[in-house]
């Protein structure tokens, strides 16, 4: 049996939306991608959404709007993407890696020792689909707002550390009743091939601003400022009469086509409606096979207050190093069986090391990614796939234990 990782959903509504969108003599950024920013707004409740061409890019554009520079801190977790951290080092800010908890979040702990007068934002990152601890970050931020020291119109208004969420794995995921995308200012999902919800490359970026913020007036300023800064898009300059524009600032160029967009407008209900309970079936799948083998450590699924989107089956095996823990991954391959390790903490790579960060300093880090394994988790796998992951999975640590 071969068993790719992580192939994209796509079925024939989604070849159909593409279709029509390639048909329609519009391919760039126009009427799909308003249709994907009110599906998110509908289901996820948040004010207002701007699709971007990537996550990664929606994070440089909430710390720009913020003015979040040289000079700058923004604490984030030592276990993620590299893409958190770099958006923070593209703006020309520092980022500031603190510690996680067993869960694989960040240590609410460790950000409190982190804030400094210097700190301008938190980004937290719902690893796997699992929603940080929002209640205990917030009040934190709440509790050092005396540190906090505005330089321009929106620090001024907001007043505080504002709080980002890169939660590109978690779409969908629930803290109490409301979805992410309202326990943070900003929550930035991503659409990579690779996430629970698709758009080939693509994110978005969810405002939830407090007052005095108009969050409507804020997506107009943004949408504008992911366009080059440009008055009028390129959809409403080409209607008859409307060639004239304006560049306001310095903007990004950063928008998502209409091509692209009609691939999330198609999966997006379908997410909502079947496609989330299915990677739910397939967690519970694995936390039922799992739970009986004394050597396995189970990810967080569900708890009074949070709900996962299953976007990784984050698997860890008891005590074992890091060679073992690649033995067994090179015994799953041998069986056909794709998995993957999410993620070498930032300070294990060279562009972080050569900054300075070192891994001693995140020892709960190196200790959940010393012995993780990411199993395959989509919609398409069946029954007789997923058991012959499970032995799979099984033989291979027996093996080696
Ligand atoms: C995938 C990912 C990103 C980046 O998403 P893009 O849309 O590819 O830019 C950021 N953070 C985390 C944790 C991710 O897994």
């Amino acid at each position: 049996m071969k068993i790719p990782f992580s192939p994209p959903y796509i079925d024939s509504s989604v070849i159909e939306e593409v279709t029509d969108a390639l048909n329609s003599g519009w391919i760039t950024t126009g009427p799909k991608v308003k249709k994907l920013e009110d599906l998110v707004c509908a289901y996820i409740g948040v004010p207002n959404a701007l699709c971007v061409n990537s996550a990664t890019s929606g994070l440089m554009l909430a710390l720009k709007w913020y003015g979040i520079g040289e000079g700058d801190e923004v604490i984030i977790p030592a276990y993620t993407y590299a893409a958190t951290a770099l958006a923070v080092i593209h703006v020309g800010a520092t980022p500031v890696m603190v510690d996680i908890n067993d869960d694989f979040n960040i240590s609410s702990e460790k950000i409190n020792k982190a804030i400094s007068p210097k700190t301008k934002a938190i980004i937290p990152v719902d690893f796997a689909g699992w929603p940080c601890d929002y209640e205990e970050i917030n009040t934190i931020i709440e509790s050092k707002k005396h540190l906090f020291k505005p330089v321009n119109e929106k620090q001024k208004q907001l007043n505080r550390i504002i709080l980002i969420s890169d939660s590109a794995h978690a779409i969908g995921a629930k803290y109490g009743t409301d979805y992410l995308g309202l326990c943070s200012d900003i929550t930035v999902f991503s659409f990579h091939a690779v996430k629970n919800v698709t758009t080939a490359e693509g994110g978005v970026v969810c405002l939830n601003l407090p007052k005095p913020f108009d969050n409507q007036d804020e997506y107009s300023y943004l949408r504008c400022y992911a366009l080059n800064g440009q008055t009028k898009d390129a959809f409403t300059k080409s209607k008859a009469g409307g060639w004239r524009y304006d560049i306001i600032y310095p903007g990004l160029k950063i928008n998502m086509p209409d091509v692209l967009a009609a691939i999330g407008v198609a999966q997006l209900p379908t997410y909502f409606s079947s496609i989330l309970k299915e990677r739910e079936n397939i967690y519970r799948f694995y936390q039922d096979f799992f739970k009986t083998k004394s050597w396995a450590i189970l990810p967080p699924f569900k708890s009074e207050l949070k709900t996962s989107s299953c976007h990784l089956y984050a698997l860890r095996i008891k005590g074992i190093s890091e060679e073992t823990r690649d033995n067994i991954i090179n015994s799953i391959s041998e069986k056909g069986v794709a998995v993957n390790v999410h993620f070498q903490p930032l300070p294990l790579l060279s562009l972080f090391k050569n900054m300075g960060y070192q891994i001693s300093d995140y020892p709960i880090a190196y200790d959940n990614y010393k012995a993780e394994i990411s199993l395959p988790i989509y919609p398409q796998l069946t029954r007789k796939e997923l058991e012959y992951i499970v032995k799979s999975v099984e033989q291979a640590v027996e093996m080696h234990l």
